[in-house]
């Protein structure tokens, strides 16, 4: 059984023997596209060279890119802790080719690796196709010799890839395992394709048309491929798990997090270690890259992000600030992939340790108001939305952290009185606002304001819908 490390390698050396580049991850916060939050798929640092705009010195490449999903389009903060597939941080493996080898290379290069190095039991495989495009069944069918039941014809934007409203785009096919019988889930395309069983593991993109803006679509002179595998996704399969968690480097992280809280990893409790073991990654990562937590945009994410784990370590009973004891396991795990971490070990432990021992001032008290106001509340009811804005407002208590509390017991919070309550706020202080004695500024701020909306609330609103792989 091989670790997430070698994983890691036998991918970038298969492509590199292939005649690829091997390029290095891009930081998470992306320098080519101030419209995107995050990085969140290996695409993203080659975006101007797949349109063109940017050359480079060749025409294959493979990375192992650090992506984070927990703002904009793609948000996936919400999964965390509760599907076995989903992190805020993760890794995307990719291999890509700027107009060199189209279709039948990309998806002959994907089976001889999950079939060959990796060693895939071929009757555990399936694959979709965009439903339009026979060329990629045909394919499948051709270079694997997958029967028709497993390659999955998908009719949905699911399995077709667009950078954005114009642009390069094309069909997608991706690679699904199927864990078995014994765990809950459909496959793709049915009904209850969300489960657990039946896990997505790579995504291959096929770049073949431009969208003209008048809505026309041509296709591109040089085609190209975009791929992205999830590392912690083929690790759970290769270590013989459906779930991301229980792959050696997470389990290395939340065995830490046992040790240090004393509360059984796999016991009742098991959502907040992993929910801890996730964020550390993201927290740590995030601010090797520069990122501090604040009060609007990607810092606002980042401080959901911390504040989310803090509520958890508080829930497995830690008294003292506990997310910064974590990051030299971290950095055990991953420095030598990630030298960045370790530069920054001294910046993400004092941050971490900053945030948390200011946020354990409101933590209890606001934890005690919400014990008391759901108190009463069954299954299917809604919490009142001027308290969670309250919690908010006074506490600090980011809104997906109070829905994440309220979640197990399946009590939601009633968004439309949260918005009231912060439009009324808005209402006061602009009301209160003396004013700069002119006018015409000031009519500006406010309508920029009201535009945006509370500037904490910029991370969940400011990305543009953005690249998928
Ligand atoms: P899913 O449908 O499971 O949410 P996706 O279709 O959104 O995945 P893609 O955008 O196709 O994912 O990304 C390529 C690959 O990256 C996926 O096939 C998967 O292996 C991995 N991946 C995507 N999102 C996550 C995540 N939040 N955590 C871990 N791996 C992920
Ligand atoms: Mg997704
Ligand atoms: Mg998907
Ligand atoms: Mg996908």
């Amino acid at each position: 059984m091989s670790g997430v490390n070698e994983i890691r390698s036998t991918f970038i050396d298969y492509f590199v023997k292939q005649g690829h580049e091997a390029v290095s991850s891009s930081p998470l916060v992306p320098h080519n596209d101030p419209t995107l939050m995050f990085t969140n798929a290996g695409m993203v640092q080659f975006k101007n060279v797949f349109t063109g705009m940017e050359k480079r010195p060749y025409s294959r490449a493979v990375t192992a890119q650090k992506c984070v999903r927990a703002g904009g389009k793609h948000n996936d903060l919400d999964n965390v802790g509760y599907t076995a597939r989903h992190h805020t941080f993760f890794e995307m493996l990719g291999n890509f080719s700027f107009g060199d080898y189209f279709k039948d290379r990309a998806i002959e290069l994907a089976w001889n690796l999950i079939t060959g190095p990796f060693d895939l039991p071929r009757e555990r495989l399936l694959v979709t196709v965009y439903s339009e495009d026979e060329e990629a069944y045909g394919l499948w069918k051709k270079i694997a010799g997958l029967p028709d039941d497993r390659i999955i014809r998908i009719p949905t934007s699911d399995n077709f890839w667009s950078m954005g409203d114009t642009g390069p785009c094309g069909p997608c096919s991706e690679i699904f395992f199927d864990h078995g019988a014994h765990i809950a889930g459909g496959p793709p395309g049915s009904p209850d394709e969300n489960g657990d069983r039946f896990i997505e593991i790579w995504n291959l993109v096929f770049m073949q048309y431009e969208q003209l803006p008048g809505g026309e679509r041509v296709g591109l002179p040089r085609p190209s491929i975009d791929t992205g595998m999830g590392l912690e996704r083929i690790s759970a399969v290769l270590q013989g798990t459906h779930d991301n968690y229980e792959t050696d480097l997470m389990r290395a992280l939340i065995a830490e997090v046992a040790e240090l809280t004393n509360v059984d990893a796999d016991g009742p409790q098991k959502a907040s270690h992993r929910v801890i073991a996730d964020h550390l990654r993201a927290s740590v990562f995030l601010t090797a890259d520069g990122v501090l937590p604040s009060n609007e945009g990607r810092g606002y994410v980042l401080r959901r992000i911390m504040r989310r784990a803090m509520r958890h370590a508080q829930l497995l009973g830690a008294r003292e600030p506990l997310m910064h004891r974590l990051v030299p396991a971290l950095i055990r795990e991953m420095g030598r992939a990630y030298p960045e971490i370790v530069r920054a070990e001294a910046l993400a432990g004092e941050t971490l340790l900053l945030e948390e021992t200011r946020f354990r001032r409101t933590l209890e008290r606001g934890l005690s108001i919400l014990e008391e106001e759901s108190a009463g509340l069954t299954q299917g009811a809604s919490f009142p939305g001027d308290v969670a804005f309250k919690l908010y407002d006074t506490y600090g208590f980011p809104l997906d952290l109070t829905q994440d509390a309220l979640r197990a017991r399946g009590i939601a919070v009633d968004l439309g009185a949260f918005d009231a309550a912060m439009a009324r706020q808005k209402a006061e202080a602009r009301a209160n606002w003396a004013g700069s004695g002119e006018a015409a500024t000031d009519a500006v701020w406010f309508q920029v304001r009201d535009k945006v909306g509370a500037t904490e609330f910029l991370g969940y609103e400011t990305e543009k819908a953005e690249g998928v792989v």
